[in-house]
């Protein structure tokens, strides 16, 4: 991994647009909600863009008869130091609570095609860089992925 001063707001606006590119001709309603000026994180780039590809892609395959999409991201002041919140949040068909706690095991997947991979390595990647990424679900109303980070970079 190559961390350096990340800007995700840019990171969040290219991946949402490549994802929309996957949805399947599905009517999806993306709401893109930023917080201006954040400040930058200290993050590998290319990491951090495959762990939003697959959240944004998770959502949409959450939502065969379309949807929300909503990315939102925050400043978020703590006293352990401030840190940068992302939500994803899909109006999908959510996530029963059995399921719900193996979605971060490697290789578990309700998919057909699924390499039940995606959610592992992004948890593992968030966790390597300082921050957590977590899920709040409710079974047929959909789902929120949270990732947050520290809202710091190293001055060169
Ligand atoms: P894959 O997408 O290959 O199945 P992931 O690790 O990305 O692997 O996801 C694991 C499982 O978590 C999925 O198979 C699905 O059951 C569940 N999941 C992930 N994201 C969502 C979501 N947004 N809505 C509903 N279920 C989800
Ligand atoms: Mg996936």
């Amino acid at each position: 991994p190559e961390p350096s001063c990340t800007d995700l707001n840019a990171s969040l606006r290219k991946i949402l647009i490549f994802a929309s590119q996957h949805r399947g001709g599905k009517d999806i309603e993306k709401k893109l909600e930023l917080q201006e000026d954040l400040p930058p994180v200290y993050v590998d780039a290319k990491q951090m863009q495959q762990v939003f590809l697959n959240l944004f892609l998770n959502a949409v395959q959450a939502m065969p008869q379309g949807g929300t999409l909503t990315v939102r991201s925050t400043l978020v002041r703590e006293d352990g130091g401030d840190r940068i919140r992302v939500l994803v949040n899909d109006t999908g068909q959510g996530i029963p609570p059995n399921i719900l706690e193996k979605i971060f095991t490697p290789f578990f997947t309700t998919k057909a095609q699924g390499t039940g991979l995606g959610l592992a390595i992004s948890h593992r990647l968030i966790a390597q860089q300082g921050g957590k990424l977590s899920v709040a679900s409710e079974d047929g109303v959909g789902t929120t992925f949270t990732v947050e980070l520290p809202a710091y970079c190293p001055r060169p």
